[in-house]
């Protein structure tokens, strides 16, 4: 009997069964296997007491993305040689809205990476409360070390196939590792030169041509944002406790400069190479020169550190520090579960993910044992793509709201991605944030789908 008639038979789907097929589906792409783990755990006990969902077998469509495109981009490099890259997008479900989702520039982006992006950023744009699918995309390019003609002359050659498939009512792409300001600027230029449209068909963009203020601030600080709902909610606040980060990318720099902001002690950031350890915490100014080395300048975080005086451990994450709340924001699976038994013992009571997915599957199980508070990325880095959604909104008005409002509005959102967690995350008491993400996410685009019918 093969897997489909076995769960066309079933009165209710096991787990096991679900995940079998989806392994056997999609061979050597362990994170999408993983990231489609941890929502069927969550949500397959939830679809077995709502047989509307079983029967039309929502999940295992919402696994398979409705369009892959794989492309080729040739480019030249400063000495004139032809460099080759892969490029792809990922448009994975547009039930709620045009597809939505970072860009990724670096040599480990592979089918499997974008896969697990593009599925684990449904769920989330779904939770931000805004009309937004999906989608992911990238490179195995590596932007570092490259010259910024031939970062431009990438993204150029990258953007003359995207552009066909891309679109403001279609699919809207933004930032992510690898893409900043600089890359989306490029993007963008050649963009509105191969349609001769000015739309606002990519987030992330220069508050000159149509970006929204607090875009680039969005992630980091949303991710402390929602670490201050869940400490409310247990009434506590942040005031006064230390908190590791990981990173000193976007997502890492803004998390540090709100938790500066709001009287935490921020003691570690970190790269590829090693991190940094401040005892005394970082402050708004050490930052503000971190960001120059990093983002300007694109030198390691160990030349800040011999320019300050501070200590630098070469080679290590920095978990092993202790601290009252982690915020990892730098990539997947860099919590291990060695990692994630460490924090713990060392009394960390909040895990708020930055980076997506960043913790693995028996080290996010640990977490949920000991009901900390720990907040997911597809809920707690969803302050990204919530002001993408509110740049999208400003660039259809024509208009552009202020820091403040949009400030204002981040922080909306992201308590009512915390209340939608409280309101499907019971579990005897306390909040699984995990199970309480996946669940509300899966609600409202599986709803939409069923509106749909078989399609
Ligand atoms: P950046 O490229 O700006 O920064 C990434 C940071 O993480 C850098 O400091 C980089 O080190 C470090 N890093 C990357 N890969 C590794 C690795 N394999 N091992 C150790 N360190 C690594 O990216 P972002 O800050 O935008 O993204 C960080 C995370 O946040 C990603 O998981 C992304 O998907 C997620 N995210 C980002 C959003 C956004 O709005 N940008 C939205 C939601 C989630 P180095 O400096 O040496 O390159």
């Amino acid at each position: 009997m093969s897997s489909t008639q076995v769960q066309a038979s079933a009165q209710t789907l096991s787990v096991e069964s679900f995940m079998a097929e989806i392994a056997q589906q999609n061979p050597a792409q362990p994170e999408f296997i993983q990231a489609v783990h941890e929502v069927a755990e969550k949500v397959i006990p939830f679809i077995n007491a709502n047989p509307k969902y079983l029967n039309a077998r929502i999940l295992r469509r919402m696994t398979e993305a409705d369009r892959i495109i794989i492309f080729r981009i040739s480019w030249q490099d400063d000495a004139g040689q032809v460099q080759v890259n892969r490029g792809y997008r990922v448009q994975f479900n547009n039930a709620i809205g045009p597809y939505k989702g970072g860009l990724r520039f670096d040599p480990s982006v592979n089918l499997g990476v974008l896969k697990f992006l593009g599925f684990e950023q449904i769920f989330k744009n779904a939770l931000t409360t805004l009309p937004m699918g999906g989608a992911k995309g990238g490179s195995n390019f590596n932007p570092k070390g490259k010259s910024d003609a031939e970062v431009m002359r990438f993204c150029q050659a990258y953007m003359t196939e995207l552009f066909r498939h891309i679109g403001h009512f279609v699919d809207v792409p933004a930032g992510d590792i690898g893409v900043g300001g600089r890359e989306v600027s490029y993007l963008f230029g050649q963009y509105k030169r191969l349609t001769n449209e000015f739309t606002g068909s990519l987030t992330g963009k220069g508050l000159s041509f149509g970006g929204s203020a607090i875009r680039m601030e969005a992630t980091g600080y949303g991710a402390v944002y929602f670490a201050k709902e869940m400490m409310a909610h247990r009434q506590m606040s942040m005031e006064g406790k230390v908190a590791t980060v990981s990173g000193s990318g976007n997502v890492a720099l803004y998390a540090a400069e709100k938790l500066v902001q709001l009287g935490a002690k921020v003691v570690t950031l970190s790269d590829r190479h090693g991190y940094i350890y401040d005892e005394q915490g970082l402050t708004l100014e050490k930052l503000a020169q971190i960001n120059d080395i990093k983002t300007n300048q694109r030198r390691p975080l160990s030349d800040y550190a011999k320019a300050a005086g501070c200590e630098y451990v070469e080679g290590q994450r920095p978990w092993g520090v202790a601290c009252d709340m982690a915020f990892p924001c730098a990539t997947q699976n860099e919590i291990s579960v060695e990692e994630a038994k460490t924090l713990l013992a060392n009394g960390c009571q909040v895990v708020s993910e930055g980076a997506n997915m960043p913790t693995v599957a028996e080290g996010a199980k640990l977490f949920e044992e000991a009901k900390i508070m720990y907040g997911p990325g597809k809920a707690a880095n969803a302050g990204g793509v919530a002001i993408s959604g509110i740049e999208m909104t400003q660039n259809s008005m024509r208009l552009s709201w202020t820091r403040e409002e949009v400030d204002q509005k981040l922080q909306e959102i992201m308590a009512s991605i915390h209340e939608q967690c409280v309101e499907y995350g019971d579990d005897g008491g306390t909040v699984n944030y995990v199970k309480g993400a996946n669940i509300a996410g899966f609600v409202k685009v599986a709803d939409t789908m069923l509106a749909y019918g078989v399609v």
